[in-house]
């Protein structure tokens, strides 16, 4: 949840509390108190009610008093003279004086004069309550034994509730003796009650007690009732009701006096509380809108700033500053600003790592590139001589893709024969100590992938990466070189060789002339049957081989200037192939030749004249009976291809190696030169000439021509 949702919740949880504590508060404590003035309204109401009824009765006993201590009243319980009625007991006292009962009662109990009068119907009635001519003498009512004796209260009778005041009849100065009773009564009518509720201006009512027609709510509460005591009762949210009773002159309940009090105190107050509870409500509502805006701004706005850039950084991964303008100037803002100038550290940092990055990659990119085209083989190895990283010349050298190089032992490229002493220098080296293999190198036989072996020179030395020795060996093909070498001393060798091959012959040449010539002359000479003819003509025949070695030195020792021609060679092969045929010393061999219709080559045809003899002779010499000679040719796009094949007799790996060495011949009669001669020949034309042999199975002589004309220097 965002702090905006939780600071929003912690409001509005803040705003229910405050109202809902301030409302409880109010109608805890201040509605019992708008309570207690509507209960004291009602008992003041009630009081004023019982006050008017008391009121009432105590008129009513000022006017029996008045009455009862008068002379004439005195006279008249004395002789009930007819005057005293007709001026004072008429009807106009009854209505005057509201009066409904008038009585005067002499001491033994005898109705004087009584008289009951009902308004309503405006008629004098009689009721069974009041006899009409005698009283028991010891009525209540008459039971007046002193001059201040007074008795008021009130009476149920069969007419009504009735307001009663007796009082005894004494002369107006007071000091006679009692002669009767005066007995005044007012009926509690509904007349008498409205004039009370315009007086009071209360809404009393008043019922008789054992009345059969009380209403409910009256009936209720009649039980509780006390004299004097009120009892209040809330009928409805509208009224409350109070209620005493007035006993009657005997002590039993006689009337239930109801007043009934609008509830406006408690209604109003009541109102109060909703429209400030209404008020609180929006008053919390508006500051919590307020404190929210507040804290927005404050905070939550600020704090949604850093976050949304935040999203955006780890979302982008592109580096972002918070809106100056969203910031507020506090410790939020603070952070925002930290945070931006973090920003920009990083961006500037980034900015440099990016310019190294480039640079580092332009001198990976560098090396890569000077490593790729180093003409060296480079390969680094770990402390056990694991290749773990090669170029690639290294490839070229080798014959392996870079992939299968790497995680072999360096060892691997080495035959097997040239192992262990090449272990023996790696582990001197790799101990530390000095070396030629770190010093200035070593010359190694190599084995490619193809499984040929080639001269290389390795040169290593010590790096230290990552705290971890490593090995960098720089290894260069040196076959070339070799070769080159080789040849210088070859021809080097095969020029002294010649010299004195063509110094000796010259010296040879001359006395050898002699020498067959002066045989030549005795052989002539002598007779036909000498047994010596035979000793001279050996000594002639050997004279001439002589010569024949001779010339074949002086051969070898010629400085050739080829006379390179364009010519087609399958024309000059089947030409030399042709003559060969017709030569006895070949006659041993079949010769066969395959090319193609012609094949325009740049060559010398005398001396390549002279290669090919010389290999065809080679060939029939090795057949130790009849043989056959396969001669192909092949055009391919830079060179032509001569193959010679026999089937003679073979050669074993360690003459093979020899043939071409001047000199080198396994025959009593040869001179060991036609190879050397060959390879003279062929090498002065750009080309090259192998010779491969199985021992029982034959010779093959691989004679390479260059497809283009040689520039002879
Ligand atoms: P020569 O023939 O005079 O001995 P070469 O230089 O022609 O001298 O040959 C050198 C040697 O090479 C020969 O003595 C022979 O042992 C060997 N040789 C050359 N060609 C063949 C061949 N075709 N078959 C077997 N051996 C050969
Ligand atoms: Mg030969």
């Amino acid at each position: 949840m965002s702090i905006k949702s939780k600071i929003f919740i912690l409001l509005a949880l803040l705003g229910v509390l405050f109202v809902a504590v301030n409302v409880a508060i109010q109608y805890q404590c201040i509605l019992p108190g708008f309570k207690t003035l509507e209960q004291r309204e009602s008992e003041k109401n009630l009081n004023r009610a019982v006050k008017a009824v008391e009121r009432d009765l105590e008129h009513l006993s000022l006017l029996c008093y008045d009455w009862s201590e008068w002379d004439d009243t005195y006279d008249f319980v004395a002789d009930g003279n007819q005057e005293y009625i007709d001026s004072n007991l008429v009807l106009t006292t009854f209505t005057h004086n509201r009066l409904a009962l008038l009585y005067i009662i002499d001491r033994s109990g005898k109705v004087i004069w009584g008289k009951i009068y009902d308004k309503e119907i405006e008629e004098f009635i009689t009721l069974p309550d009041f006899p009409e001519d005698q009283w028991p003498a010891d009525h209540p009512l008459l039971g007046h034994r002193q001059p201040e004796s007074v008795l008021n209260g009130y009476l149920m009778t069969s007419g009504g509730a009735l307001t009663l005041s007796s009082r005894p009849i004494l002369p107006s100065m007071g000091d006679g003796p009692i002669r009767g009773t005066l007995i005044m009564g007012r009926f509690l009518c509904d007349n008498c009650i409205q004039m009370m509720r315009e007086q009071t201006q209360v809404d009393l009512n008043v019922w008789s007690f054992n009345c059969d027609t009380l209403p409910p709510n009256v009936c209720l509460i009649k039980d509780q009732l006390t004299p004097r005591q009120p009892v209040l009762f809330q009928e409805n949210d509208k009224v409350t009701f109070g209620y005493t009773f007035f006993p009657d002159i005997f002590g039993s309940p006689a009337m239930i006096l109801q007043v009934a009090t609008q509830r406006d105190i408690f209604n109003k107050g009541l109102q109060v509380l909703k429209a400030n509870a209404l008020g609180t409500s929006i008053a919390a509502l508006a500051t919590i809108l307020f404190l929210a805006f507040l804290l927005h701004s404050i905070i939550s706005k600020p704090l949604t700033a850093l976050e949304t850039t935040l999203q955006y950084i780890s979302r982008s991964g592109t580096l972002q500053q918070v809106d100056e303008k969203l910031l507020t100037h506090d410790e939020i803002g603070m952070l925002g600003m930290e945070f931006n100038r973090m920003i920009i550290r990083l961006q500037n940092d980034l900015e440099r790592r990016k310019q190294a990055e480039q640079a580092l990659a332009a001198k990976e990119t560098h090396l890569n590139t000077l490593l790729s085209t180093a003409p060296d083989g480079i390969v680094t190895v770990n402390h056990k001589g694991i290749i773990e990283s090669a170029n690639r010349a290294m490839e070229l050298i080798s014959g392996y893709g870079t992939t299968e190089l790497l995680g072999r032992h360096l060892l691997f490229l080495i035959p097997a024969r040239y192992q262990d002493a090449v272990k023996q220098e790696v582990n001197v080296f790799i101990a530390g100590s000095e070396t030629s293999l770190g010093r200035q190198g070593m010359e190694i036989t190599a084995m490619r992938k193809d499984g040929s072996e080639l001269p290389i020179h390795v040169l290593a030395c010590t790096m230290d990466i990552d705290q971890k020795h490593k090995y960098a060996c720089f290894i260069r093909d040196i076959s070339e070189l070799k070769e080159l070498h080789d040849n210088l001393l070859r021809t080097r060798h095969l020029a002294a060789i010649g010299e004195m091959g063509a110094s000796i012959a010259h010296e040879i040449r001359n006395p050898l002339a002699g020498i067959s010539g002066a045989v030549q002359v005795l052989v002539e000479n002598a007779p036909a049957d000498s047994p010596d003819l035979h000793v001279l003509n050996e000594i002639l025949q050997m004279a001439s081989r002589m010569e024949s070695s001779v010339d074949q030195m002086l051969e070898f020792a010629k400085d050739w200037n080829p006379e390179i021609t364009r010519c087609d060679l399958v024309e000059l092969i089947d030409t030399i192939i042709r003559e060969a045929r017709i030569n006895k010393d070949l006659k041993n061999a079949t010769i066969y030749f395959k090319g193609p219709e012609a094949s325009p080559s740049w060559v010398d045809p005398v001396l390549f004249s002279q290669v090919l003899v010389n290999l065809l002779h080679n060939a029939a010499e090795s057949f130790d009976g009849p043989g056959e000679i396969n001669c192909l040719l092949e055009r391919h796009d830079r060179e032509t291809i001569i193959t010679l094949q026999d089937n003679g007799a073979g050669m074993t790996p360690e003459v093979l190696a020899k043939v071409f060495k001047p000199f080198f011949t396994t025959k009593i009669k040869g001179t060991g030169l036609g190879l050397s001669i060959c390879q003279k020949i062929i090498e002065k034309h750009g080309g090259s000439i192998t010779l491969s042999s199985t021992v029982g199975v034959g010779t093959k002589a691989v004679i390479t021509l260059p497809g283009k004309k040689l520039q002879i220097s």
